[in-house]
């Protein structure tokens, strides 16, 4: 029977004072109070399995993550050789044989002119790294006005207090406002699905948002723009969406000629994701100054994440203070390196950038056949093994569902029911929470279980779909 929607809660952020009950008595804090996490015993290739006897294909590799899978040997093996040799250093006055093997391997040849790393835990440390990297290059530079930073809006960098300031994830602001930096200001996302009018041609569309970019940088002033930062395919906040032909290039363009530093977030889209190491490789090699790898690096072995710098920055420090006036206790941390420099040949090694990419193009001609006939499929976009679907209440008009029905976040409940896992990527979508989910698996994933993780796909999105025509 059908959902009267008027009983649901309104907001993505829940907010409510009588939720705790007697059966929360563990000392974990879990993401919610309301609505405990499955208990995971193992893990094994593609698979999650639980405590309860189910078992899950991890179709989105926890939020893009287990890029190689789960529980591989080698890598284990690699952590296990690691910590007996050395488990900790401090790099103020130390360095280990893995963090500097994975930074060659990585930056080997200097790939587009992409020369050091710097390693830290997290994605958002990784941002806030990059962002102070570029503070202290012009602070070198003895341009000591730029400070503002400029993201686009539906970006996600991150939930420290900066990078949550400059991403646009709305629904994870909402009882921080204040926490904020304060020298920020955002620009529309590249979504052609969303934002490209319906008499425009991409070839337009490009220059129109580019023209905004110029704009911002000429109403800030642009000798007080220091960053403009883009993830160049969007990650979680719109959901895999590739920008419009010539966009990155005409991004670095507009930085070269400001004098402006371009950031690249490849937290998600990065590691092969898309096909090739760096989803910019894509657009017209439109290289960035600084750029930020987090989770296919070390695929879920290990916290890293790794900031990779341009060679014109780092020789402004090279040559000016001689070092990054930033650090952490556990960068470059030797067991997460060990963990990370395995995952890395095993990618080299398996050709699994190239699988990646063919069996990307599987799984997007699955999605196309096998939803075809689902009236609440407005969108599928990706590119590689990072695919969105996004739901709509018209497919022709594009309204989203109410918010309050969270439509996406049902599927992947039903799906998960089924035993597919997919991430609940729930972007805003002007000011409102969209509904989308993301298969993101695996790269050693196989065409029978992308089969499998389509039709059960498509199963959950036509029980969802009876509940509110
Ligand atoms: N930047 C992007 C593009 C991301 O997708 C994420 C996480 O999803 C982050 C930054 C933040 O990374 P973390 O959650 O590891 O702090």
């Amino acid at each position: 029977s059908k959902i009267d929607i008027t009983h649901l809660p309104s907001t993505q952020y829940v907010n409510t004072k009588s939720t705790l009950d007697s059966e929360d008595k563990d000392h974990l804090l879990h993401r919610s109070f309301i609505d405990p996490p499955s208990l995971v015993e193992r893990a094994e290739g593609v698979n999650l399995f639980l405590s309860d006897g189910r078992k899950i294909i991890d179709a989105c590799a926890g939020a893009a993550v287990a890029l190689i899978g789960h529980g591989n040997k080698e890598v284990h093996q690699a952590i296990v050789n690691q910590l007996q040799k050395v488990s900790y250093v401090h790099t103020q006055s130390y360095t280990t044989q893995p963090a500097e093997d994975l930074a060659n391997l990585i930056l080997q040849g200097s790939p587009h002119g992409l020369e050091k790393a710097f390693f830290v835990g997290s994605g958002s440390e990784a941002v806030e790294s990059a962002l102070k990297l570029a503070r202290q290059y012009y602070f070198e530079k003895n341009e000591p006005e730029r400070l503002h930073i400029i993201s686009r809006r539906q970006g996600y960098h991150g939930n420290t207090m900066a990078t949550m300031t400059i991403s646009g994830n709305l629904g994870r602001k909402v009882p921080f406002e204040g926490f904020s930096y304060p020298h920020t200001s955002q620009v529309s996302p590249a979504f052609a699905y969303r934002y490209m009018q319906e008499d425009e041609t991409e070839m337009e569309y490009t220059p129109r948002l580019l023209r905004e970019i110029e704009d911002e940088f000429l109403c800030v002033g642009p000798h007080k723009v220091m960053a403009f930062i883009a993830e160049p395919v969007a990650g979680s906040g719109i959901g895999s969406a590739t920008p419009p032909a010539g966009y990155l290039a005409g991004l670095r363009a507009l930085c070269d000629k400001y004098g402006v530093l371009l950031i690249f977030d490849e937290i998600m889209c990065g590691v092969g994701r898309t096909g090739t190491f760096f989803a910019f490789e894509q657009e017209g090699n439109a290289v960035p100054d600084i750029m930020t790898i987090a989770k296919g690096l070390g695929g879920g072995y290990a916290p890293i994440s790794g900031v990779l710098v341009h060679k014109r920055v780092v020789d402004v420090l090279r040559h000016g203070s001689k070092a990054f006036n930033h650090g952490h206790t556990y960068q470059a941390h030797p067991t997460s390196c060990a963990a990370a420099l395995a995952v890395q040949k095993i990618i080299l090694r398996d050709g699994l950038i190239a699988r990646c990419a063919a069996m990307g193009k599987i799984l997007e001609s699955m999605l196309r056949t096998e939803l075809r006939d689902c009236w609440s499929v407005g969108d599928i976009r990706g590119r590689g093994l990072f695919w969105t679907v996004e739901f709509v209440k018209d497919k022709k008009t594009k309204e989203t569902f109410d918010p309050r029905i969270h439509f996406g976040a049902r599927v992947q409940q039903a799906a998960f029911d089924e035993g597919v896992a997919l991430y609940p990527c729930s972007g805003t979508v002007d000011g409102k929470r969209g509904d989308h989910v993301m298969l993101a698996p695996p790269f050693i994933i196989t065409e029978e279980e992308l089969s499998t993780v389509c039709k059960v796909l498509r199963e959950a999105i036509e029980s969802q779909q009876q509940l509110f025509s």
